[in-house]
């Protein structure tokens, strides 16, 4: 089969490779799909450490081919996602439910092969059906939407609230729409592209506002802002400077700020701790998805979440290797690699 190889740092080949051997506890995928992530870029770079020779690619669906002999639930045949992140489930912070901290976690398409790549080896217990009537594309959408659902839990979003998004790519689309379900009905989405302002608009977003054109936090939190005062909840999707300098100063006094966007290891910035004290400011990290895997996918599969209009376009595994090694094209927001 062919597969993306990150050889090393720098060093990304389409290889032929052998075809995956499922264990007694796995399912063989044949991938349908498979999303280019920002994280993709970073293990390119080396900004981010992984474990090469390895396939990449941790956002993939498909379909069983084949399964072990301890496969239960599961048939040749069926439409999966795959949970990228394999905790060990035996320290001290699985052990407490904190699987997304786990000191041993494993992660498919970073430390052992993934999905950018005709077949995959999924362990039976990061599988997650999806209805056989859903579009092949729309299950590599499922981990980032896992992942913004646990930024969405911690956010404890009510009826009525007012939320800031601040980034316009997957993450802030969906981060956006999940919102909305979640009963927001206030929606601010900040993003530079007027592209990326009018899908968010299409896909819920209450009001849209340019970072590049005027002062977001007077324009969204000053007096005669679109919500005066603050809102109740801001979440940070862009993982740049900027955003995470605007994000305390956009959320209301007792409001909640919550971290998913990623900034470079051992980058620093200035915060104003008497802000965050004299205004009860919860301010929130939000890593990976511990236990949102089967609920995106349910999201997905009852178009409760709308993942159609992400798809900027697919390329084979050849196109990939550009697609990962250049920035990301204008209006872009995700781009599938689809192997067969
Ligand atoms: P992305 O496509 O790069 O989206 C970030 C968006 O932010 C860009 O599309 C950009 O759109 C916008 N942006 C850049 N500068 C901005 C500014 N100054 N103000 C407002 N918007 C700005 O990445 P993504 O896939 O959506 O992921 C977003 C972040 O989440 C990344 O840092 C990623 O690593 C992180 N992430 C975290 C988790 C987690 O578990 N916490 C999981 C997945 C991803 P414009 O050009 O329109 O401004
Ligand atoms: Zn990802």
């Amino acid at each position: 089969m062919r597969a993306l190889r990150l050889e090393s740092v720098g060093k990304l080949f389409v290889r032929q490779v052998d075809k995956p051997v499922p264990g007694a506890d796995d399912l063989l995928v044949r991938v349908e799909a498979c999303g280019i992530c920002g994280t993709d870029r970073h293990l390119f770079l080396g900004e981010f450490p992984s474990k090469p020779p390895v396939t990449i690619g941790h956002e993939f669906s498909g379909i069983v081919e084949a399964i072990g002999s301890d496969v239960s639930g599961f048939k040749v045949g069926d439409r999966v996602t795959g949970d990228p992140n394999i905790a060990c489930g035996r320290c001290p912070q699985c052990a407490a439910g904190r699987v997304n901290l786990c000191r041993n976690l494993v992660a498919i398409g970073i430390h052992r092969d993934g999905g950018m790549a005709d077949y995959v080896r999924l362990p039976q217990k990061q599988a997650f059906a999806l209805p056989a009537g859903l579009g092949p594309l729309h299950g590599a959408f499922c981990e980032p939407l896992a992942c913004c659902l646990h930024g969405i839990d911690l956010a404890d979003i009510r009826d009525g609230a007012s939320v800031v998004v601040l980034g316009g790519g997957v993450i802030g689309l969906l981060t956006e729409q999940l919102a909305r379900l979640a009963g927001a009905t206030t929606v601010i989405l900040s993003t530079r592209q007027e592209a990326k302002r009018q899908l968010a608009e299409t896909l819920g977003a209450t009001a849209t506002v340019d970072p590049s054109s005027s002062d977001i936090v007077d324009a969204i939190s000053g007096p005669s802002g679109l919500v005066p005062g603050g809102a109740d909840v801001v979440i940070e999707c862009a993982g740049v400077p900027e955003t995470m300098r605007q994000a305390a100063p956009l959320a209301k006094a007792g409001g909640t700020v919550v971290i998913l966007g990623v900034m470079p290891q051992g980058m620093k910035m200035e915060i104003e701790p008497f802000d965050i004290l004299f205004r009860e400011l919860k301010v929130i990290g939000s890593f990976l998805n511990p236990f949102t895997h089967r609920r995106a996918a349910d999201l997905i599969a009852s178009g409760a979440i709308r993942v159609a209009d992400l798809i900027t376009r697919t390329v084979t595994l050849d196109g990939a290797v550009d697609a990962i090694r250049e920035p990301a094209m204008p209006g872009e927001v995700r781009v599938l690699v689809v192997p067969g």
